[in-house]
């Protein structure tokens, strides 16, 4: 009997421009896997976290083809929830070999990340842990803003990502009381020497983008 080709578990396919990080503004289609292994309270993909259609790696990376046809950008960022619980190697090998370039946005929680052009890891809390395998990687690293963040998660976070790396502190849904917490995290960090820290933006919530 014939194996089922493998299928994920995709919440949804848009296009649309990063909002966050580094490459702020940039085109990119989106992938946004179902499920997620963390419960975060400020979660803003609340509906990812379960369910999702299930579509075959073949057919996402026809749909992702098809949709560059009128929206012809070089990046594919795969989402979530967090992508990396489900088996992403021979989609990431697919939109690779379309001549995608592929960001990963993850929690750093998964073992064994596939190889990406551009990770965004983005540690939660309780504890800020990340697998040892995204500390190398990580393009850029990406702390929310929560009521509950504090300066020694910075430190700690910072301490265990190279200097090199950008840490972005970014408030929570742009909300006011987040993002003065945020600039005074920012203020504190800096008087505290630790390097390469910027305060962060979801400029797509601005702009009302998807
Ligand atoms: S890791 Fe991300 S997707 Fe998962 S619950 Fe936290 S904020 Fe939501």
């Amino acid at each position: 009997m014939m194996r089922p080709p493998p299928t994920l578990r995709i919440a949804e396919v848009f296009p649309s421009i990063k909002g966050e990080g580094l490459r702020l503004g940039e085109p990119a289609l989106f992938i946004r896997l179902a499920g997620c292994n963390k419960r975060c309270a400020f979660c803003d993909t609340k509906v990812a976290r379960r369910g999702g259609r299930p579509v075959s790696t073949e057919r996402l990376v026809a749909e992702a083809v098809r949709l560059r046809r009128r929206f012809p950008c070089r990046w594919a960022c795969l989402t979530g929830g967090e992508p990396l619980l489900q088996d992403t190697d021979r989609l990431i090998r697919g939109l690779r070999a379309e001549g995608f370039l592929v960001h990963i946005e993850t929690n750093g929680s998964i073992p064994r990340p596939p190889a990406a052009d551009w990770y965004s890891v983005s540690p939660k809390p309780p504890d800020y842990r990340v697998d040892p395998a995204y500390l190398r990687i990580a393009d850029e690293v990406k702390l929310v803003v929560t009521r509950r963040l504090t300066l020694r998660n910075v430190q700690a976070v910072r301490r265990a990502f190279p200097d090199k790396t950008p840490l972005l502190l970014q408030p929570q849904s742009n909300l006011d009381w987040s993002v003065r917490r945020g600039w005074a995290l920012v203020r504190r960090s800096l008087a505290a020497g630790l390097p390469n820290i910027r305060l962060g933006i979801q400029a797509h919530k601005i702009l009302r983008l998807p």
